[in-house]
């Protein structure tokens, strides 16, 4: 046992910061953990949970109109906000309960302080100093609004959760996750929405022939959806707000969500007294054992800025605990990570796209399939999906699947399964369907849409 207070002295009880602490405890590690917000961090709170509970409240908006195509005659309905928010926020505190618990449970100490380091080995947490033999910091992330004049008239997806008000009418600045995700959710409960994206093509980063196919989703559920808009400033008027764009058009809007991306979140935690370095974009460096260059210092999740996302902080968490305590020596494999966007209808994805797998110089074979989900036949709904297999000909192997439908996210979980276990086309196609469900598709598929030359 070292001279130290704890074995390990964790800053940010997120999700990657709370698994780490709760393996090293079991582990047998003496382990202390400081969180000064909400414990959980971003996902529980203002994130990934309250997310999820709002996309099923949005989505009722269409189940009432479809219900009648099967014979339900449904009254009048109407929407009470502070309903669904507190409803939300009462499941928000039940599970900040449980993270309690998980963490008592594993004899973790929790400090509900700030936790500042003044050298590699030493903290000041609730107005003492501790001493540690790992620190490990896995603070997260925070919205970023860049600046303009009007920024302060601006809200984040924070303050989305806890809208005094519903506004009746909200402009979305952004074209990444959340952007569209709450996109989707104003206008599901009823805001009329305006998506504003710089660029020419939202979703960067996503297959192309999903970004395409989204657009058009996203119009047809009535969000006004904008490509090339630059917001030049916001302003205040007795009514409204004021979005004025680079063009000289301009908005009235009741709400601005800016959901232009989370920058790590550093600031206040003395990384400089313990010399840990940074990378360019403002992350903690990390090797990858995620160990900093400072020797008994790591960093895990939406810190160290890879991938953003709570499933992958947790899986850091778990290659700490596990290379500190119990003799491991794990990296984590970034490939095949699958993820979903949680817009309506929403959008799966795992492995690469089609320009990932060219630009990687693989020829490849793409299978691509659009239909009307079964549901909608009765409903008259104009709601399509779209299903699309990227495979490499030299070995057959699904390099990639994506989707955009019901139920994306739940059915892309099980590709994660397939691609990870490297399955190839005839292993797709050897795969008998379920049926009648969407997913069969991806084990139906015969024709190739086309094939690629790889980029050479
Ligand atoms: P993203 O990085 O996904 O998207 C940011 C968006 O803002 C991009 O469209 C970007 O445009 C745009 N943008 C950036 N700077 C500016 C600017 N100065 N002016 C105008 N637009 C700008 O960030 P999010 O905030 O949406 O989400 C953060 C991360 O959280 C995600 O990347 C994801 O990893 C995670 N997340 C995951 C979810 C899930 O798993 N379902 C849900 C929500 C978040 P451009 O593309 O041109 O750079």
């Amino acid at each position: 046992m070292s001279s130290y207070d704890y074995d390990l002295f964790v800053i940010g009880a997120g999700s990657g910061g709370v698994r780490a602490s709760r393996f090293a405890a079991g582990y047998g590690a003496r382990v202390a953990i400081a969180e000064d917000r909400y414990l959980g961090g971003t996902c529980v709170n203002v994130g990934c949970v309250p997310k999820k509970l709002f996309v099923y409240g949005a989505h009722f908006s269409e189940d009432f109109g479809d219900a009648r195509a099967y014979g339900w005659n449904v009254g009048a309905s109407s929407f009470d906000w502070p309903t669904l928010r507190d409803n939300k926020t009462r499941e928000i505190e039940r599970l900040n309960g449980i993270y309690r618990d998980l963490l008592d449970g594993a004899g973790v100490t929790l400090f509900e302080s700030t936790a500042t380091l003044l050298d590699a080995h030493t903290l000041e947490v609730d107005g003492r100093e501790v001493s540690a033999e790992y620190i490990l910091i896995a603070t997260g992330s925070w919205p970023h609004v860049p600046e303009f004049p009007g920024r302060e008239l601006v809200i984040t997806s924070n303050e989305a959760f806890y809208l005094e008000e519903f506004p009746e009418r909200v402009v979305v600045v952004g074209g990444g996750y959340i952007a569209v995700e709450f996109a989707g959710i104003f206008s599901g409960l009823g805001a009329h929405t305006t998506q504003l994206y710089r660029g020419p093509l939202f979703l960067r980063g996503f297959d192309d022939s999903i970004r395409r196919f989204v657009v058009d989703e996203l119009r047809e559920k009535g969000i006004d959806l904008r490509f090339d808009a630059r917001v030049r400033r916001v302003e205040k008027s007795a009514a409204a707000l004021n979005v004025v764009l680079e063009d000289g058009s301009e908005i009235a809007t009741d709400l601005v969500l800016y959901a232009t991306g989370r920058r790590p979140h550093v600031e206040g935690l003395g990384l400089e007294r313990a010399g840990v370095a940074l990378t360019d974009n403002g992350a903690v460096a990390v090797d990858d054992r995620f160990r900093t260059n400072v020797a008994n210092i790591y960093a895990i999740g939406d810190v160290i800025d890879r991938m953003q996302l709570t499933p992958v902080a947790i899986a850091e968490g778990m290659c700490i605990a596990e290379n500190l305590f119990n003799g491991g020596d794990r990296g984590l494999d970034y490939t095949n990570v699958p993820t979903a966007v949680f817009c309506q209808p929403n959008i799966g994805t795992v492995g690469l796209t089609e320009q990932e797998a060219l630009t990687a110089g693989h020829d490849i074979a793409i299978y691509e399939s659009t239909f009307k989900p079964m549901k909608h036949t009765l409903t008259g709904r104009v709601e399509r999906t779209l299903m699309k297999l990227v495979v490499d000909n030299a070995t057959d192997r699904v390099l990639g699947a994506h989707m955009v439908g019901p139920d994306a996210g739940e059915i892309t979980q099980g590709l994660g399964v397939a691609l990870t276990a490297g399955a190839t086309k005839a292993q797709f196609d050897a795969t008998i369907g379920i049926h009648p469900t969407a997913a069969e598709e991806f084990v139906t598929m015969r024709q190739t849409r086309r094939t690629s030359e790889p980029n050479r």
